[in-house]
């Protein structure tokens, strides 16, 4: 079977005990009948009381703290520990690594929720490279038939974002409009595509959007609300108290504060961040490439452009916040966790956030402006 792997994919290992992040926490992991059957028998049904079953199956009862009842206290799963890795459930198996199969080859993605993949982006150079090779088939792998000019489109979109002279939100802008002219499926895709890859196109968006000028104001409002309302589900959980509760006083200052001074601060916050470009260029093109399906699915490119946008001025404002919280100083260890967390919030259930940007279309967020305001 023809394999297309990201150049760091064979690199990449499991931290496990060393990990300060333990990717599971706060998930609802879902069992198959097999793999129910066997948590209930494994050491004389030691692992029954872990397992809880409704209309939507079986699934592992994580604990008050938001951990799985089978983790030691040194991060480890107990499980694997007595019985071996061919005990666990195919999801604790693979994560973050997950095979689609088209077109018979096999893709080998990593997902951007895992914050060791996160840190090979932090030194791996820009462009992501990826690699051909021969594998066996992987017998898990999700199958689907993408169309030609849907995956033409999105390996165009990868060159797009690995336009690396210009800024990020440009690029992601650059993006959603190219990626509702792709799926128009009136014009002829040559035609969109040298149209994206001349350089008068470029510059005209680019030119377009330096004109609009910024609504101090309205950018913080819209920043404070995006980050209040994406949290509010998440109140109480582990991650959250982790990443996101002690930001509650600076998130306040967004709306409550003196906005020439919080805005002073976005700037040297903007120039800050600059060290991190390349970072952001890995996340967005790993975002195009792990969600191939929801890319090459006809009508649903440019809803997923606009998710990666949100979840990038999630993940900016967030890490605003936090710059401000620690002394303007932002460490990459907060970097890769806040990171993390909304690619594990956002892009582990891509289809929900799909939807709610199609139910939500008229919503200030979805504006161009609304892009410029969180994004810019
Ligand atoms: S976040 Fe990544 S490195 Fe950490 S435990 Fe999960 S899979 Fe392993």
């Amino acid at each position: 079977m023809k394999t297309l792997k990201p150049a760091y994919y064979d690199d990449f290992y499991c931290l496990a005990d060393k990990c300060d992040y333990t990717c599971c926490m706060d998930w609802g992991i879902h069992l198959n009948p097999e793999e129910a059957a066997r948590y209930r028998t494994l050491a004389d049904g030691a692992y029954a009381s872990y397992i809880t079953e409704d209309e939507r199956g079986a699934r592992i009862c994580f604990n008050e703290d938001g951990l799985c009842p089978m983790l030691t206290d040194n991060g480890l799963c107990s499980l694997v520990l007595k019985h071996g890795m061919d005990s666990i459930s195919n999801i604790c198996d693979d994560y973050p690594r997950f095979v689609t199969e088209y077109s018979n080859q096999q893709e080998y993605h990593l997902s951007n929720g895992c914050r060791e993949v996160l840190s090979y982006f932090l030194k791996t150079p820009v462009p992501m490279r990826f690699a051909w090779g021969e594998a066996e088939s992987f017998p898990r792998a999700d199958k689907r038939d993408f169309s030609d000019r849907m995956m033409r489109a999105r390996w165009d979109a990868v060159a797009l974002m690995q336009l690396s002279e210009l800024p990020i939100w440009i690029r992601v802008f650059i993006l959603r409009k190219y990626a509702l002219d792709s799926h128009d499926f009136s014009k002829d895709y040559d035609d969109v595509q040298k149209k994206y890859f001349r350089g008068d196109t470029i510059l005209g968006i680019y030119q377009s959007l330096q004109a609009v000028p910024d609504n101090l104001s309205m950018k913080l409002s819209m920043l404070h609300q995006l980050i209040t309302d994406f949290n509010e589900s998440a109140k109480g959980k582990r991650a959250y108290r982790m990443h996101i509760e002690m930001l509650q006083d600076e998130l306040a200052r967004l709306v409550g504060g003196d906005v020439d001074e919080v805005m002073s601060s976005w700037d040297d916050f903007n120039s800050d961040m600059e060290k991190f470009r390349d970072f952001f260029e890995h996340f967005c093109v790993n975002y195009l490439y792990t969600h191939v399906e929801v890319i090459c699915e006809q009508g649903m490119f440019a809803d997923a452009m606009t998710v990666l946008m949100l979840e990038l001025a999630l993940i900016k404002g967030t890490l605003f916040l936090a710059w401000r919280h620690e002394g303007r100083k932002l460490s990459e260890t907060r970097l890769l966790h806040i990171s993390s967390y909304y690619a594990r919030m956002i892009e582990h259930s891509i289809m929900v956030h799909i939807e709610f940007v199609r139910n939500n279309d008229s919503h200030p967020w979805f504006t161009d402006a609304g892009y410029l305001y969180l994004l810019r």
